[in-house]
């Protein structure tokens, strides 16, 4: 400073003053007020894209906001930022082709177009929540969520992804730091997942690091662990639901324990709108490995994975009314 004279030091803090606030600085992201949402679009047969229940992503983002204490939006509006988002990208040429390959790939190799709705409330040094939020869209194409061909072994950890009381009902960035070192460590380890479990008693099943999970029972019987505020209500799980409901299987949503899974499930499975519907082949927990079934894609999870991909890429008849064009 001593350096400066009084006339650089005045030209200096001028130059200071006139730069404008740059929009930026909202994306202080210090304290995690954050969230966001994944929905996808798939290529339809006859050329055109579809979004898949792009009025769920809306409503569980203005949940999410809610529950960061930001600023209503309404959810028609993020719902038109979804779509919009789609039509733009498409007409950048980010037009993913039609490809039979998903018929056959368990672990869905064909492109989709994925949107990601994010918004931030803190724009400040201190604690609080900004009064004016903003939303930004982002979509690109995808493919996989799973490498192809790996094993699908999961790693049911003892790492806490949400605890009661906590945030994990909704979908928000802070969610989802435990949930990326735990996954990425057990990449390293051979495991395509991590199963995190309660944090209380370390008993029950919850969910994967960015995933829903089901089980299917040596009875016939389809069981996913019931909502609370530590699992985010995905809608591939609920779409799953009603598909198995529609099919006249018995369905239901009830904690269930690592120890019943390790005895009676005899297929298991995780939903997203990334992962679609995926088997997985065991689970490791406390070092020991439970193959379920033989190992395979079990009957009830392929029969459930075809039709969500058969209505999502328009090859099925959409009786749900779930496909949006747009
Ligand atoms: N749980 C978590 C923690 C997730 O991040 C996701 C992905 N959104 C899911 C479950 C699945 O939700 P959805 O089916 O809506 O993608």
């Amino acid at each position: 400073e001593s350096k400066l004279s009084a006339i650089e030091r005045e030209e200096l803090l001028t130059k200071r003053n006139n730069i404008p606030e740059l929009p930026l600085v909202n994306f202080t992201t210090q304290y995690g007020m954050g969230c966001f949402e994944g929905a996808k679009a798939y290529p339809q047969k006859d050329g055109s894209l579809k979004v898949f229940r792009p009025d769920e992503n809306a409503k569980r983002m203005s949940n999410s906001m809610a529950g960061l204490l930001m600023p209503a939006i309404d959810p028609k509006m993020l719902e038109l930022a979804i779509i919009e988002g789609v039509k733009r990208n498409s007409e950048l040429g980010f037009l993913p082709t039609y490809k039979s390959e998903w018929e056959d790939n368990n672990f869905l190799t064909a492109d989709a177009v994925y949107i990601r709705p994010f918004s931030y409330a803190e724009p400040g040094i201190g604690l609080g929540i900004s009064v004016a939020p903003w939303v930004v869209c982002v979509s690109t194409n995808v493919s996989g969520y799973f490498k192809e061909g790996m094993r699908s072994r999961a790693l049911v950890t003892d790492k806490v992804r949400a605890t009661k009381g906590g945030t994990g009902w909704i979908k928000c960035d802070s969610n989802y730091v435990i949930p990326t070192l735990v996954k990425k460590r057990a990449e390293k380890d051979g495991f395509m997942e991590a199963i995190f479990l309660d944090a209380a008693e370390q008993k029950y099943i919850e969910e994967g690091s960015s995933c829903n999970i089901f089980f299917v029972l040596k009875n016939g019987t389809l069981v996913t662990p019931e909502l609370g505020d530590t699992i985010l209500p995905g809608i591939t799980r609920k779409s799953v639901i009603e598909l198995a409901k529609d099919m006249g299987i018995n369905v239901e949503e009830r904690k269930i324990s690592i120890d019943e899974v390790l005895s009676d499930a005899t297929e298991t499975f995780v939903t997203g709108t990334a992962a679609g519907v995926t088997y997985l082949e065991s689970f490791t927990y406390k070092g020991k490995e439970t193959v379920f079934g033989d190992g395979n894609i079990g009957e009830l999870t392929l029969k459930l994975q075809k039709t969500l991909k058969g209505i999502q890429y328009g090859v099925l008849e959409d009786k749900f009314g779930w496909m949006k064009s747009f």
